[in-house]
Formats: C-alpha cells, sequence, structure tokens
C-alpha cells in the first residue's frame, strides 16, 4: 500500500468536525463539504478540505490517487456494542417466537442464551475464530471501522478467558480495531442456577476471581453488566463494577431494557461509559443522563428483530442534551444484524433521529463511548485514515434507501480494507 493516499472525488465529505462530545443541536451538524479530498499519510489525515485546497498540500503531489467517481465519504462506522464471538445463529428460534412461543417456553425446550453458552463452551477457539473473522470482514464490508466486542457466552473461567483471548488475537489479526468488554454477568450460568444464593455466589466467583483474572492477563478494557429483570439486580451490577474498576476495567451497562431497574442512575453515580438499551427509562433518567458524560447507547435492532413496538426515547434524549450513541448490538439471540447502515434506518424511521443526527451517534459519539473520540470518528488531521465511502451521492440516502449494503470502499488506517469492485473480481 502506498504510504501517502490521496482521496478525490467526494461529492460529500461528511467530516463531523467539531465539539466532542455531541450533545443537543449539535448532533445536527454534520459538517459537510462537497467536491472534497482527503490527504493521507502513514495511515493518518495530512489535510481536508476543497480538492483545489488539497491538492496544493506538499505531500499531494507525491501521492497515489484514488478518484471515488462523485460517492459520499464519512468516517468509518464505530459500532460501540457488539456480542461478536458466538458459535451459531438460533434461527430455529426465531422462527418459534415468530410461530408465538414465548422466551420461557423456548428457554425450557433448551433454546435461549444457555443454548448459546452451552455451544460456546464446547466449540474449539479455532471454529469460534473462523466465524469471528467472516463477520469481521462483514462489518468491514458495510462501513465499520472500529468495534467494541464482548465475553458473556463461556460464564466460566476457561471459557470467557477463551473469548477474551480470542478478541485480543483477532485485534491483532486483521485490520479492524476491536476494543474488548468483560461481560460475564451477562446471565447466571446454568450450574449455579436454581439453587438458593446462586447468582450471589455466581457475583463473588466474579468479583474474587474472574476480574482480578482478566485485568492480570489485560483482557479487557471495559467491564459489563445485564443489569435487567431476570438477570443481575441494581446492587450486584455495583459490585461487580466496583470489583472492575478497582482492577482498572472502566464500567458500562445494559441497562432499563425489559424493565425499569434503576440502572441508568447507577451508571450515572459510577461515572460509566455508557448506559446502552434505556427502551425503559424514565424522565428522571433522561435527566440525569443529559447532567452526566455517561453516553446512553441506543440498540434498536433489539426491539426491531424482536417484534417489539417501543424504541428508546431519543428525541427526548437529544433535547436534554444527553450525549446519544447508535449500535448493532450484533448477538444472536437479540440482534443479528451487523450493519450500521440498517441501525441508522431504524434510529430514523423509528425513533425519528434525523440522518444527520444518526450519523453522528454512529461515529463521533461511539468513539467518545469508547474513550477514543482523539483518533476515530471524525475526518480530521490528525487523526486515523478510517473511511467508508458509499455509493451514493447524499448522506442522507444511507437511511432512506433502507435495507442494501451501500458501501463502496472501506479504509482503515489509510489501508483499503474493502472494495465492492475488488469483490467482484472472480476469485
Ligand atoms: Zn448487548
Amino acid at each position: 500500500m502506498p504510504l501517502t493516499l490521496l482521496i478525490t472525488g467526494c461529492s460529500q465529505l461528511v467530516t463531523l468536525r467539531g465539539p466532542v462530545p455531541r450533545r443537543g443541536r449539535a448532533m445536527a451538524q454534520p459538517r459537510v463539504i462537497r467536491d472534497a479530498a482527503v490527504l493521507m499519510r502513514d495511515g493518518r489525515i495530512t489535510a481536508v478540505g476543497r480538492r483545489t485546497q488539497v491538492e496544493r498540500h506538499a505531500d499531494a503531489a507525491g501521492a497515489e490517487q484514488l478518484d471515488v467517481g462523485g460517492r459520499v465519504v464519512l468516517p468509518g462506522f464505530v459500532d460501540s456494542h457488539t456480542h461478536l464471538v458466538f458459535p451459531a445463529s438460533r434461527a430455529e428460534e426465531y422462527e418459534q417466537r415468530i410461530a408465538g412461543k414465548t422466551y420461557e417456553q423456548i428457554a425450557r425446550s433448551g433454546g435461549g442464551i444457555l443454548s448459546t453458552v452451552r455451544r460456546l463452551r464446547k466449540a474449539p477457539a479455532e471454529k469460534l475464530r473462523e466465524k469471528a473473522r467472516a463477520f469481521l470482514r462483514m462489518f468491514a464490508a458495510h462501513g465499520t471501522t472500529t468495534l467494541e466486542a464482548k465475553s458473556g457466552y463461556g460464564l466460566d473461567a476457561a471459557s470467557e478467558l477463551k473469548t477474551l483471548e480470542l478478541l485480543r488475537l483477532l485485534d491483532k489479526e486483521q485490520p479492524l480495531d476491536i476494543v474488548s468488554t468483560f461481560l460475564g454477568a451477562h446471565t447466571v450460568p446454568p450450574e449455579y442456577r436454581g439453587k438458593p444464593g446462586g447468582t450471589e455466589a455466581y457475583v463473588g466467583f466474579l468479583v474474587r476471581v474472574l476480574i482480578p483474572a482478566v485485568a492480570l492477563e489485560q483482557l479487557a478494557e471495559f467491564c459489563d453488566v445485564f443489569c435487567d429483570r431476570g438477570a443481575f439486580s441494581v446492587a450486584q451490577a455495583r459490585r461487580i463494577l466496583a470489583a472492575g474498576r478497582a482492577c482498572g476495567l472502566v464500567p458500562r451497562i445494559h441497562a432499563e431494557q425489559l424493565a425499569h431497574t434503576g440502572a441508568t442512575r447507577l451508571a450515572v453515580r459510577l461515572h460509566a461509559a455508557s448506559a446502552d438499551h434505556l427502551e425503559k427509562i424514565t424522565r428522571g433518567d433522561i435527566r440525569a443522563l443529559a447532567r452526566s458524560n455517561v453516553t446512553a447507547t441506543l440498540l434498536p435492532g433489539c426491539s426491531f428483530h424482536l417484534g417489539l413496538g417501543r424504541y428508546a426515547p431519543a428525541r427526548e434524549l437529544i433535547a436534554a442534551g444527553a450525549i446519544v450513541a447508535l449500535a448493532t448490538d450484533f448477538n444472536p439471540g437479540t440482534s443479528p444484524t451487523l450493519s450500521m447502515q440498517m441501525v441508522l434506518s431504524l434510529a430514523c424511521t423509528q425513533m425519528r433521529m434525523t440522518p444527520a443526527e444518526a450519523l453522528a451517534a454512529a461515529t463521533i459519539n461511539a468513539a467518545y463511548a469508547l474513550g477514543r473520540h482523539d483518533r476515530i470518528g471524525s475526518i480530521e488531521v490528525g487523526k486515523y485514515a478510517d473511511f467508508a465511502v458509499f455509493d451514493l451521492a447524499d448522506y442522507r440516502e444511507i437511511p432512506y434507501y433502507f435495507g442494501v449494503n451501500h458501501c463502496w470502499l472501506t479504509v482503515k488506517r489509510g489501508e483499503i480494507v474493502y472494495s465492492r469492485e475488488m469483490s467482484l473480481l472472480p476469485r
């Protein structure tokens, strides 16, 4: 790959330059440059602006040129909430749910999250690696350049460490950046279920054994808890996240998806990086989030896939001044999509976010939620040369033409990691 690359022919270059994080009206200002160009050197951006300006830069003369032919260029998507590593789909359960079976009935017949846990524990690391690598290629093909990924389908020491070690390996061996989160508190594992004090015993195991082990090996940056009805209580989440914090893991939390529990207030009190889901938050929660630096990460793929009418109140969160991000929540049970473009469509039509707001939520605010806004999330001099080029003339057409992959080219740190043209060549 050339060390210096000049991209020209951008009908719209959407830079997302501006204050970080984006709140309120600032979310609706994507900063679009027409007939734009970007110059990058050694994986970083060295000039951005009108083509005529950028071409005058000292490095431009010797650069390799790539004309994107009047297409739209955006910062690469930052998907700040995924469950990347899992052994198999749960398509049969999807069919049963459509036919009217409840989650409890499906769980009794051996389905649900515990079926994923059972299969992941048995799966050889190499199988999981192959599957995750195929998904990562698809993330790149849909314009995502950085993603967060959680453990949480192992729920015993060996399987949780297996997952996190795999994430570390994947981060090294392929071009997308992967940010690891320990989610030992995803659900109570089968061997602790149905016993008096079982959940408390598992929390004790996480706090005393697994969290220190994960931190010692530096296998994760964040610690997450599924704090909801039927999972972990606010008191248990507080204990787990405090233990994580003591070991250097930054808290984030699955909050108020199935029921209102008070998890959002806990996130605010703990200065968590993010509170995710938020379908059942109250006005008081919205005010508390707006006064905090906790990112409200909305996951509309879940409500869509489960066929639920209720989405998180994005408009109220934005009006109050909360930091709003969007993510796929890519997982086999409730949101099996890895397309941030589809998430933008859902955010616009179901949550009434404008295309500009949705874009800010999927790039710069998501980068803020991962503590990486100094490197990614916008197209600015000094940041990583992470871009996605879309085969459209206007960025609003990305959510508008829903259900189709418009990504034409993906560049990660100055390197082409996906090209539609190349993928059409015979193998
Ligand atoms: Zn999740």
